[in-house]
């Protein structure tokens, strides 16, 4: 029996290094940067078919993952370019661009597994450590130590949201994320050659694409990422190796006909929307819901909304009684809706072929009747209570001005279902730009609960 230990693989150990942030500290930081990310990427709503899918893959990995048990997290931009990052204590984002780039299911789990080890190895906050380091004096950083890492780098100017310097890893940070990312590879039963394939392949669509630098400035090649590869695995029992999951056909399906927005879509999109650094916050006025939940049973369907929120009918004549607005009491000023959702069901024009088509028309007939507004990018798929619908982000007028009294945006999340009688049941969750972010996962609660009759 002593044998056994002996036997048992030697797995790469996370290395230490100079780190001013406590592990608390540390999940802090990645909490704010990614509050950051919501604010200023464009992502899958958090119940769409992929983000699940990319979440149960990522947490499976991450279960593999050696030392502190970081809280993970992962979400899909919808952006077109190759690339995905990681914060310190968590937070994963991968591009739906990865996705589709990926040929098979342990190419795109070598993208993250490389980004988990990064987490692992705590990259960010060791780079940002160093910079700490070198701009305060030493009397300074001692007398820091117990008091708080986050505001001395909040003053420095330091932080790790989009762009971050401190998210471009260093050639040495290269080699650790893909030596730990082998054996989370390996121990998940993914070939973990598929993951320094990967990395092979954008290197030789380099210079074809564009889009591909950043990714490759970002993961920096450390000249020898597939000899590496294979060298660690060469210590490890050989193994058969998992084939494609049903759910990863499915999804590149599925992301196969999307249409990602390119960065210069999303700076567009980033207009008309809040790109303070300023944590997301609510407006006053009653319009922050309130945890407690309440049930509003419609002919329809069935919902939950936060209790101090009320249904109201909506006074859309065409609807015939169908339509309600759920709203905080503030959130209708001059019978327009400001903040909150309006529940309808749309009638096909004709008989539409498939969900892709039937989304469209919606949206042209919501762009007819709001002037101003339009899609944000392209529909993504979306599971509601068991039914395949369609997700997509528009751009609108709200009716709030801004405080100087120009004219403000509104982002609206339009999520359909198709009902069984050839009509749309559909929601237009609604909030001014700069506020829709505190309120998304409010709106995802309520889309969770709805059950159809
Ligand atoms: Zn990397």
């Amino acid at each position: 029996m002593v044998a056994l230990a002996t036997l048992s693989q030697a797995r790469v150990q996370p290395s230490s290094g100079f780190d001013l942030f406590s592990p608390q500290e540390e999940i802090q930081a990645g909490r704010q940067a990614a509050g950051e990310v919501v604010r200023q990427l464009p992502l899958l709503p958090e119940p769409s078919a992929v983000t699940k899918y990319i979440q149960k893959l990522g947490h499976e990995l991450a279960s593999h993952a050696p030392g502190e048990k970081w809280p993970y997290s992962f979400r899909v931009v919808n952006q077109k370019d190759i690339n995905a990052f990681a914060l310190p204590g968590g937070p994963i984002f991968i591009n739906l661009g990865t996705i589709q780039a990926a040929d098979n299911e342990a190419e795109l789990a070598g993208v993250l597994a490389h980004e988990i080890s990064h987490v692992v190895q705590r990259h960010g906050t060791r780079a940002a450590s160093k910079q700490m380091a070198a701009e305060l004096p030493l009397a300074i950083i001692g007398s820091m130590m117990g008091r708080s890492t986050l505001s001395q780098m909040a003053q420095l100017g330091i932080s790790f949201g989009v762009g971050s310097y401190f998210l471009k890893n260093s050639r040495e940070s290269e080699s650790e994320a893909d030596l730990l990312g082998t054996d989370i590879m390996y121990d998940t039963g993914f070939n973990p050659h598929a993951m320094a394939d990967f990395f092979a392949k954008l290197e030789a669509q380099d210079g074809k694409q564009g889009s591909l630098a950043q990714f490759l400035s970002d993961h920096p090649n450390p000249g020898n990422r597939a000899s590496a590869v294979s060298q660690e695995v060469s210590t490890l029992p050989a193994k058969k190796y998992r084939p494609d999951s049903a759910d990863f056909r499915k999804i590149k399906e599925q992301v196969a006909s999307l249409h990602p927005m390119t960065a210069e879509q999303i700076a567009e999109w980033q207009k008309g929307h809040a790109t303070t650094s300023q944590p997301a916050s609510f407006p006053g006025n009653g319009i922050a819901p309130s945890t407690a939940l309440k049930t509003f049973e419609h002919e329809g369907y069935k919902i939950s909304y936060p209790e101090n929120w009320r249904v109201v009918a909506s006074q859309n004549k065409d609807s015939n009684g169908f339509a309600v607005t759920i709203a905080p009491a503030n959130g209708i000023s001059n019978g327009q809706l400001t903040y909150g959702v309006v529940i309808d069901r749309y009638a096909l024009p004709s008989a539409s072929v498939d969900m892709e088509d039937a989304a469209n028309k919606l949206i042209q007939s919501l762009s007819e009747a709001n002037p101003g507004m339009r899609a944000a990018g392209s529909a993504t798929n979306i599971r509601v209570n068991g039914r395949e619908g369609k997700s997509v982000d528009l751009i609108g007028n709200s009716p709030e001005k801004a405080a100087n009294g120009n004219t403000q945006q509104e982002r609206d999340w339009l999520v359909s279902i198709p009902r069984g009688d050839g009509s749309l049941l559909y929601f237009v969750f609604i909030a001014p730009a700069n506020n829709f972010d505190a309120l998304r996962p409010t709106f995802e609660q309520m889309l969770r609960s709805v059950q159809v009759h």
